[in-house]
């Protein structure tokens, strides 16, 4: 039963019932509807504020490996049509990974090899040129990755599909039980009950609270992320190549990225890390430095220490090197943040995906490895093929 009377009811039979509304839900949901199949989002929260909408919005598609690359690259197809359908902006602005060592550039040489045409080798002096960081020895330009603002993408999408009559999106409505029936699926929300054909639940890290044996295939970690002030780097033009031009990576995405893991060389740099940068291992970083639409950057991220409270030294750890990076002396925090990141609990190293089935017709489908906003749309055609 409806129990609020400004909200339209939900509707009392659906194709697909999606539970979540962050990037994996969404990314069901619009496969769903482009395949005619009518589909009912419902989300617990009153708008976007899962792990989707808490990240910078890098879509980073050639340092995938695998499943992983399969799913980046339908994934980048699909994300610049559903930016031009439901009008939220996807800049083409792909990525550069900056070397500040011999051994970084190494790493990078086999990526260049391994990704012929989808990687290409910067000089220091092209990377200054395409970015904000004035003195790397060298680089690599990653053209197919993209940047989206997660948040406003989310929205965007929940309200596009919401728009068209074989589609509902119902924020602040929490699924709560799931009843098995013949061929289809009673889902008890918060407010009402839909019976539906098949059930996708993309919950997140939440997937425990309704089903345990999908929760116990994964672990949380908590990562800590900032947004710094508009950075004010010594070189006039630098500002706006920050603004406009590519995602800034790190090295130390070498120890995450699946097409790293083949490189002869990575070990090396590893061990240059452990005797001269403990604490980068320490901290799990991952730098990356997306700017956003005001010019401000948002800076990832660190391992939060287990416990409620964020980490200075996580923080300092990434204001240090992101303004290393950008040759300033220092950046000015103007707000900072943790979110969820799943891990598999098994440890085990395969595709990122954990899909579990624990009633028949329904699925919980998680992304692991902070890999959702970059694979979830490329999933979703392979998820619904088995689904339906
Ligand atoms: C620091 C950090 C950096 C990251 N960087 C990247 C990156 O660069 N590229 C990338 O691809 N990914 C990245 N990720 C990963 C990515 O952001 C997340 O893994 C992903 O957004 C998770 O998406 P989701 O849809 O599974 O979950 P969420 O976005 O958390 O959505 C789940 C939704 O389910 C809803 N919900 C929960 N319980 C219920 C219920 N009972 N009923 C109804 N609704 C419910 C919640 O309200 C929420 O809206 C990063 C993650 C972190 C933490």
């Amino acid at each position: 039963m409806n129990r609020d009377s400004h909200l339209p009811p939900l509707p009392t039979k659906v194709d697909l019932a999606v539970v979540g509304a962050g990037v994996v839900g969404l990314a069901h949901a619009v496969e769903a509807h482009a395949r005619g199949l009518s589909v009912l989002v419902v989300d617990a929260a009153a708008r976007p504020s899962g792990a989707t909408a808490r990240r910078g919005g890098h879509v980073a598609v050639t340092t995938q490996a695998a499943t992983a690359l399969a799913c980046a690259l339908t994934s980048r197809e699909r994300w610049l049509k559903l930016g031009r359908d439901a009008g939220f902006g996807v800049r083409e602005c792909g990525s550069v990974v900056v070397a500040r060592h011999p051994d970084e550039l190494a790493v990078l040489d086999d990526l260049v090899a391994a990704r012929a045409g989808d990687a290409v080798a910067l000089d220091g002096r092209s990377v200054a040129e395409r970015t904000a960081v004035p003195d790397a020895l060298g680089g690599v330009f990653l053209p197919l990755d993209l940047r989206v603002e997660p948040a406003a993408a989310l929205t965007a999408v929940a309200d596009w599909l919401d728009s068209h009559p074989q589609a509902h999106v119902a924020w602040g409505t929490a699924a709560q039980t799931f009843d098995a029936g013949s061929g289809c699926t009673l889902v008890r929300t918060a407010r009402g009950e839909v019976v539906a054909r098949r059930v996708v639940v993309a919950v997140g890290h939440d997937v425990g609270q309704l089903f345990w044996e999908a929760g116990a295939a994964v672990s949380t970690l908590r990562r800590q992320m900032l947004r710094v002030e508009p950075p004010t780097p010594g070189d006039p033009g630098a500002g706006a190549r920050l603004t406009t031009g590519p995602v800034v990576v790190g090295t130390t995405t070498f120890l995450r990225d699946g097409a790293y893991t083949a490189s002869r060389t990575v070990g090396a740099v590893q061990e240059r890390w452990r005797a001269t940068r403990p604490e980068v291992l320490d901290h799990d970083l991952h730098l990356t430095l997306c700017a956003q639409p005001d010019g401000s950057l948002v800076v990832g991220d660190g391992l939060m220490p287990a416990g409620p409270a964020r980490s200075e030294a996580v923080d300092e750890l990434l204001l240090r090197e992101a303004a290393e990076l950008l040759g300033v002396d220092r950046l000015t925090v103007r707000s900072r943040w943790s979110a969820p990141e799943l891990v598999r609990a098994d440890g085990a190293d395969r595709d990122p995906f954990v899909v579990t089935e624990p009633l028949p017709g329904v699925r919980t489908v998680n992304v692991t490895d902070g890999l959702a906003t970059t694979t979830a749309l490329g999933l979703a055609p392979r998820a619904l093929d088995a689904l339906f």
